[in-house]
């Protein structure tokens, strides 16, 4: 997974991350400016001691937490397509997701559960993760998260099918509203054998003991 020791301060880039170059001083700048004023309008004093690299530190956690915004997520999986003739169920589980949901900018968070069957072509494992990154940085809602994974593999590296489970517990659920501090939301998204019966219980067989 990604750390924050990974990403870059300034342009300089990192092992695939040269396109985050929102850390440049206006962006941050801009943004400080307005968490300012959301400081003010929730009734803090922004030049208090602990307040006053706070509007500046927001900015930086936003644009980080959108950096998918910056990636591309074929590009990822083409640079890392091989040729082979393994035709099973590859599956990565237990990809840790950390998301914002569109509607409040509230996190989101849990696991997604990535598999397909080649046809031809197989992905460097590591690659999946990076995809699940792209498209969870951003400003989501899980079912289009889902259908996004899913749409990506296919297109991209062209299997005989992709299976995308997410479970995620949304921070806008239980922290405000309803407040339900254990639920979790269950998203999937299938394509090609995966929609036949067989294909599937494999999948959510091989990912079930892990399943909430
Ligand atoms: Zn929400």
């Amino acid at each position: 997974m990604i750390n924050d020791e990974n990403i870059p301060d300034r342009d300089e880039g990192i092992d695939g991350y040269q396109k985050i170059d929102r850390y440049n001083t206006d962006l941050i700048e801009n943004l400080s400016g307005h968490y300012r004023e959301v400081l003010k309008n929730i009734g803090e004093d922004p030049e208090r001691e602990g307040l006053v690299k706070t509007p500046e530190r927001m900015a930086k956690a936003m644009l980080y937490l959108t950096h998918g915004y910056d990636l591309n997520a074929k590009d990822i999986l083409t640079s890392a397509m091989f040729k082979e003739d393994y035709s099973q169920m590859v599956i990565v589980k237990d990809i840790e997701v950390y998301s914002m949901c569109e509607h409040h900018m509230l996190p989101f968070f849990g696991k997604a559960h990535v598999a397909y069957i080649p046809n031809g072509y197989v992905v460097g494992l590591s690659k999946i993760p990076r995809i699940v990154d792209v498209f969870s940085r951003r400003l989501q809602v899980q079912e289009r998260l889902t259908n996004e994974i899913r749409d990506c593999i296919q297109d991209t590296l062209q299997p005989l099918g992709v299976g995308v489970v997410i479970e995620c517990r949304h921070l806008c659920m239980s922290m405000r509203g309803v407040q339900k501090q254990n639920s979790v939301t269950t998203t999937s998204a299938f394509s090609g054998e995966f929609f036949k019966q067989g294909t599937r219980t494999e999948f959510l067989d091989l990912i079930r003991s892990k399943l909430s």
